[in-house]
């Protein structure tokens, strides 16, 4: 596997412009992993400006994961989000998003996709934010090998064809009109989303390790693993009911009515909130035989046996209780709303 390095796009004068328009005093600096190595030089393109620069060595997995908290614990006036587009819509303090393009070339594994397409004519094109930048050279090239390219309006999220991962509105609006999709992007996180919310064969173009691959097998392999998971939380009696405290993961109100639905069935259900969901954490908890988790939707599904209990989405709880049947789950996708 030859591995090629993307250099990306952090968009340092508009950080300057905008830390001047907000005359901002003292600024956050917040990178997911893998970017963070880039969190010192950006540290000091900030105090160019006289601001002071704090950069947050936390961990941050997705847009959701905004660290408003963290900020107004620092006095901090401004966030700097790296990586992501913007998903929470407000924020206590002023968030600046910096989407971070790749700038790495597509076309040779586009070159190795197009026999995985072969089957397929109708196409649906997705991509994480990174290669937003690509998809019109993307759709023309699959146009010339003479395929009919779809995109699904922005909807939640910020671009057309953009889908996060929990997100997958764009995508699954088109369900109907496609024969497969084509995911630019690394690893197949974001792809196996398209399938588990599409039930859709999916191909990704991965211009990181250069190849190209089908995530169809991994999606069947978790689609059977969760078939397992909601059989046994259907034996649950005591049921832990997970909110997320980062900003876009907080759905309390969600957790109140499955914690409802549950009383309704007989059961017993505790709230618990959390920021991180780790095995490590709900292993505390030795009396609870299960949970349904509001929170970020894709902790467990990739690795459930990390955890010693059942994890369900909020779609697969709907299945364990009876409220919704399986079929009618997969076609709304395990997690996607
Ligand atoms: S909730 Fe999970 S999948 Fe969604 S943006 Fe956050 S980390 Fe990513």
């Amino acid at each position: 596997m030859v591995l090629v390095m993307a250099s990306f796009a952090f968009e340092e004068e508009r950080i300057k412009q905008e830390i001047q328009k907000l005359c901002a005093k003292r600024v956050l600096i917040q990178l997911p992993q893998g970017l963070k190595p880039e969190a010192p030089r950006i540290a000091k393109i900030v105090e160019k400006t006289g601001a002071i620069a704090i950069i947050s060595a936390d961990p941050c997995y997705g847009a959701c994961d905004i660290a408003t908290t963290e900020a107004a614990a620092l006095n901090a006036d401004m966030i700097i989000h790296f990586g992501h587009s913007k998903f929470v819509k407000h924020t206590s303090i002023p968030t600046i998003y910096v989407e971070t393009s790749a700038l790495i070339n597509t076309a040779e594994v586009l070159e190795k996709a197009l026999p995985l397409l072969q089957s397929y004519s109708k196409i649906g094109l997705a991509t994480s934010i990174q290669h937003i930048h690509t998809l019109k050279e993307t759709r023309e090239f699959l146009m010339r090998a003479g395929k009919t390219v779809i995109l699904g309006e922005a909807g939640q999220t910020e671009h057309a064809g953009q889908i996060i991962g929990c997100e997958y509105s764009n995508v699954k609006s088109i369900a109907d009109e496609v024969d497969a999709y084509l995911f630019i992007g690394g690893g197949f996180f974001h792809a196996l989303g398209i399938s588990l919310s599409t039930s859709k064969p999916t191909i990704v173009a991965d211009p990181y390790d250069n190849r190209a691959f089908s995530v169809n097998d991994i999606a069947q392999k978790i689609l059977k693993q969760q078939w397992v998971c909601i059989e046994q939380a259907k034996n649950a009696k005591n049921i832990g009911v997970i909110i997320g405290l980062k900003p876009g993961q907080k759905k309390i109100e969600d957790a109140l009515k499955i914690k409802e639905i549950i009383e309704k069935h007989g059961k017993t259900a505790y709230l618990l909130a959390i920021r991180e969901v780790t095995p490590e954490a709900l292993l505390e908890f030795p009396t609870l035989d299960a949970y349904v988790n509001t929170a970020c939707p894709r902790i467990s599904l990739e690795a459930p046996e990390k955890f010693t209990k059942p994890i369900l989405t909020i779609n697969e709880f709907m299945v364990a209780t009876g409220e919704v049947s399986w079929q009618s789950m997969l076609k709304k996708g395990l997690f996607a709303n």
